[in-house]
């Protein structure tokens, strides 16, 4: 899914961008960069944590007043140190690039630049083809005399991006003399947020990012979302220029308030935290109509994506909620590592169980989601061994029936258990004596029923089948899955 963030400042902005990557950790642990300049460009990156990346020493080197940075989670292209971002190239004017998201009609447009445009592909990065047609059509002979004609510029570049490309993609970027500019792709379906801060100086810093979790700690006030289908471009004095290029339906990734975001985080204008208590109290009000004879003594949440949904089933069923597993802080999620073999590994070190809070009760686990329910089993068998008297298992999301190309690295079909099994198999398989999921109704009313937000309808092709950006058959579907497996069998 990746994080990416670009700040325009009066200061320095390395040690504010490293503290972006550090605040959006959570969304990419592969491989995490940061680009600035001032007269030239200077660029940090590499493979692993942020922690362990970036030295006193390295940060220094990045100096300048405009920057970007990159948190990597690949869904797309190889996992060398040439795929980290942002990437960048030199004509016209220099220009580097973050993107999160994934880009549907990558191999077309590949060919067209490689064949068509002449130019090479360093990477199989779907960002590298994005940057290149943006670079591209930026290249022109008009030379800008001022802002406002750059500006205009780049309307016409992105507006091509929006046209060629197909996906999701949010950017933000930089261009040497010029400035920063972001855009989010026509549906807005990965996040992309803003705010400001006074610069003392009777102006204002800018920051544009993934969440906006890092916005308190660095001063900035949020100002809302990036709309679907604008262009935001800061020139180097400060001036700020924005048009939304394209309308279309605002249909943001569903899964982020599901599992992917900071609780802490409000994207699209609805808040993250608030959501989750909403999906929680959802799926109580439905437990209790399908259930009205199996009410658990506590709920424990398959920690920690699921705690705030769960904290509000257990006020609504009038039971207590209770911390029965304990995760081990110091391993990475589950679901973001690649490979299997490390996954299934992963879940025992993960989680240990607590037996005081276990042992002899009615048991409800709840998981934000279930994706190939190796994970839920494990906790299953895990209460189980503990003592539970009975296990029932709730879940804040509906049931995850196809792979997501949109920037999420998700099992392909065959690997997605709902995409195999019914709700009545699925139970029998995890071998629970009650389940339920969320309706995909209820999900979307958590979601959309408090904030001054925009959206149309969220992005649920993940549950429903349904790819809001109309790029996906059959045959891409197949596509997609081998180009997915490809790149898991090259790592
Ligand atoms: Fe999000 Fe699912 Fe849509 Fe992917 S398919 S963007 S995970 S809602």
């Amino acid at each position: 899914m990746c994080g990416i963030a670009g700040i325009y400042s009066h200061k320095s902005v390395a040690a504010e961008l490293y503290d972006c990557i550090i605040h959006l950790q959570h969304r990419g642990q592969d491989a995490a960069g940061i680009m600035t300049y001032d007269d030239r460009m200077h660029k940090e990156k590499g493979m692993g944590l942020a922690q362990g990346l970036f030295t006193e020493a390295k940060m220094k080197l990045l100096t300048g007043n405009i920057g970007i940075s990159h948190n990597r989670y690949p869904t797309h292209g190889g996992f060398g140190h040439g795929e980290v971002q942002p990437f960048w190239t030199s004509v016209p004017y220099g220009i580097a690039l973050a993107h999160n998201g994934n880009i549907t009609n990558y191999a077309e447009l590949a060919e067209e630049i490689t064949k068509q445009e002449t130019r090479y592909l360093n990477t199989t990065s779907d960002s590298e083809v994005l940057l290149h047609l943006f670079a591209d059509r930026l290249h022109q002979n008009r030379q800008p005399n001022n802002s406002e004609e750059f500006f205009d510029l780049l309307c016409d570049a992105v507006s091509t991006v929006f046209r060629k490309v197909n996906g999701a993609y949010s950017i933000t970027a930089l261009i040497i003399g010029k400035g920063l500019v972001v855009f989010r792709d026509p549906h807005g379906i990965r996040p992309l947020v803003k705010g400001e801060r006074p610069n003392g100086n009777g102006g204002k810093d800018y920051i544009f990012a993934s969440e906006n979790t890092m916005f308190y700690s660095l001063g900035y006030q949020p100002k809302g979302t990036v709309l679907p289908g604008e262009l935001i471009y800061i020139d180097e004095e400060g001036n700020m220029f924005t048009k939304r290029l394209i309308k279309k339906e605002f249909n943001p990734c569903i899964f982020e308030y599901v599992y992917f975001s900071r609780p802490d985080a409000t994207l699209n204008d609805v808040s993250v935290y608030r959501s989750r208590l909403r999906m929680g109290q959802n799926l109580a009000e439905a437990w209790k109509k399908k259930y009205p004879d199996k009410i658990p003594d506590i709920v424990i949440p398959a920690p920690s994506t699921a705690n705030t949904a769960a904290l509000s089933f257990a006020n609504e069923l009038g039971v207590r909620y209770s911390e029965g597993l304990y995760k081990n802080p110091f391993i990475g999620r589950t679901f973001i590592m690649p490979g299997q073999a490390e996954r299934k590994k992963s879940v025992k070190y993960k989680l240990v169980p607590q037996e005081t809070e276990i042992r002899g009760k009615k048991v409800m686990i709840m998981d934000d989601s279930i994706v190939r329910g190796n994970t839920s089993m494990e906790i299953v068998r895990m209460l189980k061994d503990f003592g539970a008297e009975e296990v029932y298992f709730a879940v804040a999301c509906p049931p995850v029936k196809s792979p997501c190309f949109y920037g999420v690295d998700m099992p392909t079909r065959g690997e997605l258990i709902a995409g195999n099994m019914s709700e009545n198999e699925i139970e029998h398989y995890l071998n629970v004596d009650a389940l339920l999921y969320q309706k995909i109704e209820d999900l979307v009313e958590a979601v959309m029923r408090k904030g001054d937000h925009h959206i149309d309808t969220p992005c649920m092709a993940c549950l429903n089948g349904h790819y809001v950006a109309n790029d996906i058959d059959e045959a891409k579907i197949k596509e997609m899955e081998t180009m997915r497996l490809n790149d898991r069998n090259e790592k």
